[in-house]
């Protein structure tokens, strides 16, 4: 309670020799308590003394960052120097104007960009790392940049740890340390305190800031956090999200770069013809000005960001974290996703229906977690109290387990791994119930290489191993089986039996399960390989994983979106083939790891053709996987969650880390996180990807030919010998106030129908193909050369009020054009009516107010000086709108055309 007894620590002191000292004396300094943690009070205390235990990333970006990228553009530089100029010949008011846009782009830039920077933000706390402490006696979840020295940390396989450490207690701790030292092979770890003057490398008590467990368990006591860690004090980490640039977005780059170049240069080309052709230097400067801000869509990359970042909201929506931008983009092109089964196709929550004995099978009834249920055999309830044989296999089933049931307020809860649950829940309907402090002498612990636990402990006259793993694995190393009461030979006949109970119970969709025992005279030695053979089969566990409901509209959404679905399950043939079979996911056979092992890359290229699973693998046949199909050309999504799946969720083209279940390490490695672990989610975020790539090129497309549109006027009227059609100060206002808010709003465009109703995008394929470049020419000549003809038509005689009157019907005509033009890109292939008007009301508003600002842009007084505009009449507004529609009104019909052809093609076939 008193701050007193929370005194100042001396970790200053402590962390160079914490390794050195024993435990109790690291705890007693620290002032907390090995099984109680600290109080809640003192953890407030150390957060103000300590500050969070993060680092200082390079990720943050200020506001002044985004401010100055507004203004640090080449093109805006053409902009000053055009207003310095104007100043110089006397055109204050253009200069003031091409000032404010410039001022007036710059805000709505930074907004757009700051908004980005949130989205990214706020995901980066999303995904900020959780860890396990021990805190006021019970164990919680907490964010790690609340710890705090002298918390008490649980580590499990494959957790990152949180701050540095000096371990308590562990079982057969390896750790990964090749973040902090670089050396790639598993570091054991114990904690007995090691000499003072070991080298970092060899400080075996302690375990470091920013390193993983690989295997085994352990809990420590934070000695260091934050910047006080080692790897704080010789590294920096950068959280990659929103730094790097994705694949389009450098495509987008370049061809802005290709534009801009063409810009100066055609702009620089025709302000000198102009000029030999005897043209005033001062208009054909200005035309120039105005050519290079016409060819450049200069919203364009303020726009791209803010499109993604907002879908990486919707992407949350849908629970897909993104921890990387390009995997959007690699969503919408996949062509495979490598699913495994348990808990992303299935539901996780098992459920133990059966139980094979030597003595014969016992039913168990009941449903999930809630431990009401018995024991039966031919429908008749038993008296397990009359069965030594289940008791055993019960007992070692929760020795070997570290899962624990609770009861809240919602009922049942399972705290651990949903197999070893079940487990805990099958031996409650016996009345038995985990110990609650084991003392486990060694651990072997279980990963999907293994396919096997171990937990030795202290007996009456030595150890016992209890272990319990895939049954083909356990089978291989058990010579004894238990009988009734009594140890007999595994003879090849109960081998049989055991085999055909095992294959009976998978053929059913169910998750099998070996139990074994072993029992060790004490101080044998304790290593995987010698304690895990000459083992007793207790018998042969079957639980129910039922498949998740939605699962196959997902698998049959992806079929028809062109994506293959390949199932790479730990699991064995016969459960893998049943599930696969009850989620509609086609599949004839499953190939085991073991057949794949035999396979070569050409066979296995061929095999991944067929429809088949994967069963019995390890993590290293996921990698292979993926290379095999990468090779052929796929663009592969793979999923994962153990330690050893990091280097197939890093070679994947888009991996996947499931959010419940997966281990820190996979979190690290993948490219989205899925909240919910469920492959309906996955397929939810590929439908998000290809959105949000149809959106991108869709407000390409638009800019592009606008701009071509404005170019196009500004050339030919060159050509044709007419004057300046349109003022740097108009094309400034085009482009910079009202383009940005339409595309920003087709970015905003729903998913189209027929999203997920074609193949995956060739990821070769570039952002314009020769068909989106034709469409950008088509619209932009008629834009132009409408605008052109609006022009001249009102060009009468030379006085100065019909010259201003054609200027500003040419200015409010090209302006008009282009938000017609805007309809035609809300769907790149079907017509408008059928996609919807009002589907999407962002681009109706960002219309209306386009135009609210154009009738201001010739009204308004101030505006009518800033941009060199009269009042129109109503007579002019129709002539304009009569040019405008049929931009629409033809293109819609030629989409309308196009699509009753292909209906009829289609139909003929
Ligand atoms: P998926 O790869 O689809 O997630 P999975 O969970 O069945 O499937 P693994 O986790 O590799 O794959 O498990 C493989 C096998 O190992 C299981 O079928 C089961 O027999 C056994 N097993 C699973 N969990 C444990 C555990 N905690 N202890 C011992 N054996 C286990």
């Amino acid at each position: 309670m008193s701050t007193m007894s929370d005194s100042p620590l001396q970790t200053e002191t402590l962390r160079h020799c914490v390794y050195a000292a024993e435990v109790d004396e690291i705890a007693e300094s620290l002032q907390t308590n090995l099984s109680r943690g600290l109080r809640g009070e003192q953890v407030e205390i150390r957060l103000k003394q300590h500050g969070p235990n993060t680092l200082q990333t390079t990720a943050e970006t200020h506001w002044y960052e985004v401010v100055v990228r507004q203004f640090t553009d080449i093109l805006i530089l053409i902009l000053v120097v055009a207003a310095i100029i104007s100043v110089a010949v006397g055109e204050v008011t253009d200069a003031i104007t091409i000032f404010a846009i410039v001022v007036l782009n710059g805000a709505l830039g930074f907004a757009q960009e700051w908004k980005a920077e949130r989205a990214l933000e706020a995901l980066r706390d999303m995904l900020s790392p959780r860890c396990k402490v021990i805190r006021d006696s019970t164990e919680q979840e907490i964010d790690a940049v609340t710890l705090v020295p002298g918390d008490l940390v649980r580590l499990e396989t494959g957790d990152d740890v949180p701050a540095d450490l000096r371990l308590a207690q562990c079982v057969n701790l390896k750790m990964d340390e090749s973040a902090l030292t670089g050396e790639s092979v598993s570091v054991a770890k114990a904690s007995v305190p090691v000499g003072e003057n070991s080298p970092l490398a060899q400080r075996h008590s302690m375990v470091w800031m920013g390193t993983a467990v690989t295997s085994g368990r352990a809990i420590g006591i934070v000695v260091a956090t934050g910047e006080q860690t080692e790897f704080g004090r010789i590294a920096t980490l950068t959280e990659s999200i929103g730094r790097e640039t994705t694949p389009l977005q450098r495509k987008l780059a370049v061809l802005g770069k290709q534009l801009g170049f063409a810009a100066v240069v055609i702009a620089i080309m025709v302000s000198v013809a102009g000029w030999a052709m005897g043209k005033p230097l001062l208009e054909m400067f200005l035309t120039g000005v105005s050519l290079a801000v016409a060819v450049v869509p200069e919203g364009l990359p303020a726009v791209v960001t803010l499109t993604m970042a907002l879908g990486i909201r919707a992407m949350v929506r849908r629970k897909a974290l993104l921890r990387r931008l390009r995997a959007a983009e690699g969503l919408g092109a996949a062509t495979v996703v490598c699913t495994d089964k348990t808990g992303t196709l299935t539901q996780n929550q098992m459920t133990v229906r059966t139980i094979w004995l030597s003595g014969g099978s016992i039913d168990v009834t009941g449903v999930g977690y809630d431990p009401a249920g018995h024991f039966e055999v031919a429908g008749e309830k038993i008296d397990y109290h009359q069965r030594s044989d289940l008791l055993k296999l019960l007992e070692t089933s929760l020795h070997c387990n570290h899962a624990r049931l609770d009861r809240d307020g919602n009922g049942w809860q399972e705290r651990g791994e949903p197999t070893e649950s079940a487990l805990v829940v099958a031996a409650y309907k016996a009345w038995l119930e985990p110990e609650r402090h084991p003392h486990a002498v060694q651990e072997h612990s279980f990963d999907s290489s293994r396919k096997r636990m171990t937990i030795v402990e202290h007996d009456k006259d030595g150890w016992v191993a209890h272990i319990k793993g895939a049954p083909e694995v356990i089978l291989s190393r058990c010579t004894q089986v238990l009988d009734d009461d009594r140890v007999h030979e595994l003879t090849e006949t109960r081998r049989q039996e055991a085999e055909a109970a095992y294959n009976e119970m998978a053929n059913g969709g169910l998750r099998t399960l070996a139990i074994a025992r072993r029992e060790l005279p004490r101080n044998s030695s304790l290593e995987a390989d010698t304690v895990e053979e000459n083992l007793t089969l207790l018998g042969i566990v079957g639980m129910m994983d039922p498949p998740r409901a939605e699962v196959p509209d997902a698998i049959g959404l992806a079929q028809s979106a062109g994506i293959r679905v390949v199932m790479i399950t730990g699991d064995s043939p016969a459960t893998a083939l049943a599930i696969a079979h009850s989620v509609g996911l086609p599949s004839t056979n499953a190939i085991t790891g073991q057949e794949l092992n035999e396979m070569d890359d050409d066979t296995l290229s061929v095999t991944l053709n067929n429809d088949v699973v994967f069963a019995r693998t390890t993590p290293e046949h996921k990698l292979r996987i993926v290379e095999i199909l990468q090779s052929d050309g796929h663009i592969v999504g793979m999923t994962g969650d153990g330690v050893n799946d990091a280097p197939a969720l890093k070679k994947a083209d888009i991996g996947i880390a499931m959010g419940l279940r997966g281990t820190d390490v996979a979190k690290g490695a993948a490219d989205i996180v899925l909240t919910d672990d469920n492959f309906s989610s996955i397929v939810g975020a590929i439908e998000e990807g290809r959105r949000q790539y149809d959106n991108i090129q869709k407000f390409v497309r638009y800019l592009l030919s606008s701009n071509t549109g404005e170019v196009v006027a500004i050339f030919v009227n060159i050509i044709i010998g007419g004057p300046l059609i349109l003022l740097p100060v108009q094309i400034l206002w085009m482009n910079l106030v009202t383009d940005g808010m339409t595309a920003v709003a087709l970015g905003l465009e729903p998913a189209e129908k027929t999203v997920m109703q074609r193949p995956p995008r060739k990821p070769t394929e570039p952002v314009l193909n020769w068909s989106g470049i034709g469409v950008i020419l088509g619209l932009g000549a008629y834009i132009g050369l409408a605008t052109l003809w609006l022009f001249h038509h009102y060009l009468g005689h030379d006085d100065p009020e019909t010259v201003m009157l054609a200027e500003t019907v040419a200015f409010t005509g090209i302006v008009l054009i282009e938000k017609a033009n805007v309809l035609n890109f809300r769907s790149l292939d079907s017509p408008l009516l059928s996609v919807g008007i009002f589907t999407n009301p962002w681009v109706i508003i960002a219309i209306g107010v386009t135009v609210g600002l154009q009738v201001c842009a010739v009204y308004v007084p101030f505006l009518q000086t800033a941009l060199h505009t009269t009042p129109l009449r109503l007579s002019d507004w129709g002539m304009i709108l009569a040019m405008a529609a049929p931009v629409f009104v033809v293109t819609e019909f030629a989409k309308w055309f196009r699509q009753r052809t292909s209906v009829e093609k289609v139909s003929q076939k």
